[in-house]
């Protein structure tokens, strides 16, 4: 009895790690024991941005209103359209201020490397400190200009 062969792709081990070539680009990635075929994570992150590109945050047209605005009991636009869980009271627009929103947050979408992330923050924080010493610097000038 002839089984069929799966196709396997080349896999490797080393101790008790079993690694396997990527199916796209032939990187080797660490796999378990059953696997048949596997992606490395670069291969699989290029493939979910091509399956969900970033339209939406391209596309994203602030409305001025809030996250979960269409939650609130009552929330005024500010063109004062007035919304009562989301639903539209056109009676009431106009007779009320609008809510007050603070601005979203800006998302950061750029991915960055661990690397960059480490390099970034080592920035921030010599910027930090170049604050604070600026600010001792300041004070102490301050104090002198005074005396
Ligand atoms: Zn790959």
């Amino acid at each position: 009895m002839a089984r069929k062969k799966k196709i396997e792709y080349h896999s490797y081990t080393e101790g008790t790690i079993r690694y396997m070539s990527c199916m796209t680009c032939g990187h080797y990635e660490v796999v378990g024991e059953s696997a048949t075929g596997v992606r490395c994570s670069n291969c699989v992150m290029k493939t979910m941005m091509n399956q969900y590109p970033q339209e939406e945050s391209k596309s994203y047209k602030p409305t001025g209103r809030p996250a979960g605005w269409h939650w609130m009991n009552e929330f005024v636009d500010k063109d004062g359209n007035v919304f009562h869980k989301g639903k539209e009271m056109k009676k009431l627009k106009g007779t009320l201020p609008s809510t007050k929103v603070s601005p979203p947050k800006k998302k950061k979408i750029k991915r960055r490397t661990k690397q960059q992330m480490l390099l970034a923050m080592d920035a921030e924080r010599k910027a930090e400190l170049k604050k604070a010493h600026q600010k001792q610097k300041d004070f102490i000038n301050h104090n002198i200009d005074k005396g």
